[in-house]
């Protein structure tokens, strides 16, 4: 059985004192138990100030990127053991926003993935594709390359711990969900690709996010279904109430 897991990816807003402020509502609006494993993901400059609200609680604390090195004369990165002494948990990689807007690459995503998890950090991989390539029916091409390049190199014990995080890039940030029945499709493709890459055991451990427009009120439907083991909320997370709805969707 795999732990559902729903990760709150803040991208480039909070403050340091409005972060510790979600932070402390999404802690107490949690006094209810939940199976679900929450992670939020604030910006680096929030990092310790959120790791201070959550320490001793189960909710974990995700970077939204790393670099591949581990130190040096790499200005405005951020390494591994930086996001380690910071109090991280898990790191986003390979997010579509960075591979648009910054020059992220099938072959940088592997270098990070491969980084985060030496250093003990549970990599979030995002994959998906963009609307030009569904209407061009090249999803499962696109989702296949990410995929076998992210996991390139990696051994089994190391895939079946991280997270892979279905994005289609035309549904982030855009209130366009895809429909249940299209994000099941491409989460049970990436599972079948991972048990060809690896093995079905390995398949049936790892867990696949599906991120782009999860709200509250679509997020029951897409995590009843049998390959979505979570969500990577973009938007709802920067609100508790909202975010804390779909960790009890
Ligand atoms: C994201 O950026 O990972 C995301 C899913 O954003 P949103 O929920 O706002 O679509």
């Amino acid at each position: 059985m795999r732990k559902r897991i729903i990760a709150g990816n803040w991208k480039m807003n909070k403050s340091v004192t409005e972060a510790a402020e979600l932070a402390r509502a999404v802690v107490e609006g949690m006094k209810t138990a939940t199976e679900t494993e929450v992670v939020l993901c604030p910006p680096f400059t929030d990092l310790t100030a959120v790791a201070a609200v959550i320490q001793g609680t189960p909710v974990g604390l995700g970077a939204q990127n790393l670099h591949w090195e581990e130190k040096g004369a790499y200005t405005g990165e951020v390494s591994a053991a930086m996001l380690l002494s910071a109090g991280c948990t898990h790191v986003i990689i390979g997010h579509s926003e960075r591979r648009q807007y910054f020059g992220e690459t099938d072959e940088s995503v592997n270098r990070k993935v491969k980084t985060a998890l030496k250093a003990g950090l549970i990599p979030i991989v995002c994959v998906g594709e963009t609307l030009a390539e569904r209407q061009a029916d090249e999803t499962a091409a696109v989702v296949e390359r990410q995929v076998r390049a992210a996991l390139e190199g990696l051994t089994d014990a190391q895939v079946a711990g991280l997270v892979i995080a279905y994005e289609p890039v035309w549904a982030i940030g855009t209130g366009v969900v895809a429909t249940t029945e299209q994000a099941q499709e491409v989460h049970a493709f990436i599972r079948a690709l991972v048990g060809k890459l690896c093995s079905e055991s390995v398949a049936a451990a790892l867990r696949i996010q599906y991120g782009g427009s999860m709200k509250p009120d679509n997020a029951g439907q897409l995590l009843a279904q049998k390959d979505i083991d979570g969500g990577l909320i973009g938007g709802a997370s920067l609100d508790a109430r909202s975010f804390l709805d779909i960790v009890y969707a």
